[in-house]
């Protein structure tokens, strides 16, 4: 059976991450205004907030499953300020990527890293299949020999590595795809420049050329012995970390809607506007009746994210409802946050609060991780039984 009650254990470390949520909000305006600067690995007045993790270690059977409470916390987190917490978190989309993909002996010699994951190119975004970076191996070496360039990587200018997806055969497509891991200091890995953004302004993103790149023969992720064309390092291994990871994307625009959600409730209640739940919509100002259908329009959102989480720890499928959820949320937030300025007028649009920002900082979790267009493929393929080149 589904069950999302929390239970008092649960709802302590969601109160906790909050509470530590506000004080990176505190800095949210400053690294929005101010992009060329780094938010600083530890916050003064957050250094206290013991480690997320910690939090967890009194869990008992009865507490909600593991999944399902990171949906919560990446929510929680992003409902105080997403960049400026992502900074102070450790590890990235490519320890994702290693956990999914890489030997236990890979795990063990770079877990501890915090790893960036690059696919996109300047020619290669939605379709990943098109990688046309290179990985040659030179025999007399026993190194592959990576080139190419690569824009658009989350945590790219902190992370101590990142996985990069280049192809070993480009006759073979999809299966000449393999993923490596490049440390940072590998000759010939260069970071060329910090992007400029929209939104989440405070989040490292970075562009990267490789020119020659050297890294040893045993950096391809799930081990190369053979180089076997479907290694887990290969395309479908590494597709399977988005099965979490848009549930996660879906999590933290959620967890920004529901801060312009509480922003707007606060100011709209200021301004004598009364937001009632039992006498329903019909009764209501037309300002309370928009307001609980943004309200409605994210729980529904949420419940598609637990949902596709409760399927992943119960050790179910999730693809479809990975999909699903990245699509709904991504609309979801666009709508909310934009709804929300609509409902407060000029107050929404000013830099003096925070609304205009998180409408602009949810803009990206329709895009990374698969458009909500992409999503919407991959969700109608699998209910109408089609293959990826019937439906493209
Ligand atoms: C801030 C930020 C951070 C990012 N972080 C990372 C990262 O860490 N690692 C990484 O590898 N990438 C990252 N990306 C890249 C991101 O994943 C891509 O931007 C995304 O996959 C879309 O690719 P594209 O930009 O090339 O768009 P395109 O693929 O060129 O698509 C353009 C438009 O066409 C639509 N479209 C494309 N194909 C179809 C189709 N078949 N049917 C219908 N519509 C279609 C798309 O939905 C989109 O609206 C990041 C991007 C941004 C902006």
């Amino acid at each position: 059976m589904i069950d999302f009650t929390f239970t008092e254990h649960d709802k302590k470390v969601l109160d906790a991450v909050r509470a530590e949520a506000l004080v990176c909000r505190g800095y949210a305006r400053h690294y929005d205004e101010n992009e060329h600067e780094f938010p600083p690995d530890e916050l003064p007045e957050a250094k206290d907030f013991p480690p997320t993790m910690s939090l967890f270690a009194g869990r008992g059977k009865d507490d909600t499953s593991l999944g399902v409470m990171s949906m919560m916390l990446a929510a929680a987190q992003s409902w105080g300020d997403y960049s400026v917490r992502m900074r102070r978190g450790k590890g990235g989309l490519g320890n994702a990527a290693l956990r999914a993909a890489g030997t236990p002996e890979q795990q063990k010699q770079w877990g501890h890293l915090t790893l960036a994951m690059a696919i996109t190119e300047p020619g290669c975004g939605s379709d990943p299949s098109r990688v046309q970076m290179t990985a040659v191996l030179d025999a007399a070496t026993n190194e592959w020999v990576l080139n190419g360039e690569k824009i658009f990587v989350t945590t790219g200018c902190r992370a101590d590595g990142v996985v990069v997806w280049a192809t070993i055969d480009k006759a073979a497509g999809r299966a000449g795809i393999k993923s490596f891991l490049v440390e940072k200091g590998a000759p010939g890995f260069v970071v060329a420049h910090k992007e400029k953004k929209l939104g989440i302004r405070a989040d490292d993103t970075a562009a990267y050329v490789f020119k020659d790149c050297r890294i040893p023969r045993g950096n391809l992720l799930g081990g190369n012995e053979e180089i076997p064309k479907e290694s887990s390092g290969g395309f479908r291994g590494v597709m399977k970390t988005f099965n979490m990871t848009r549930p996660a994307v879906a999590a933290i625009g959620l967890g920004i809607a529901q801060a312009a959600l509480d922003f707007t409730r606060e100011q709209l209640q200021a301004a004598g506007v009364a937001i009632e739940y039992g006498p329903g919509a019909a009764g209501q100002s037309a300002l309370a009746q928009r307001f609980l259908e943004l309200e409605a329009l994210y729980e529904a959102a949420m419940l598609t994210v637990l949902r596709a989480a409760w399927l992943s720890d119960a050790g179910k499928s999730n693809n479809l409802e990975s999909s699903i959820c990245k699509a709904k949320g991504g609309a979801a937030v666009r709508e909310i946050t934009q709804g929300c300025i609509e409902l407060l007028g000029p107050m929404g649009a000013s830099r003096e609060h925070l609304l205009e920002k998180w409408f602009r900082d949810v803009r990206i979790t329709d895009i990374y991780e698969g458009t909500g267009q992409i999503q919407r493929l991959i969700i109608a393929r699998d209910i109408l039984g089609y293959g990826r080149d019937e439906l493209k």
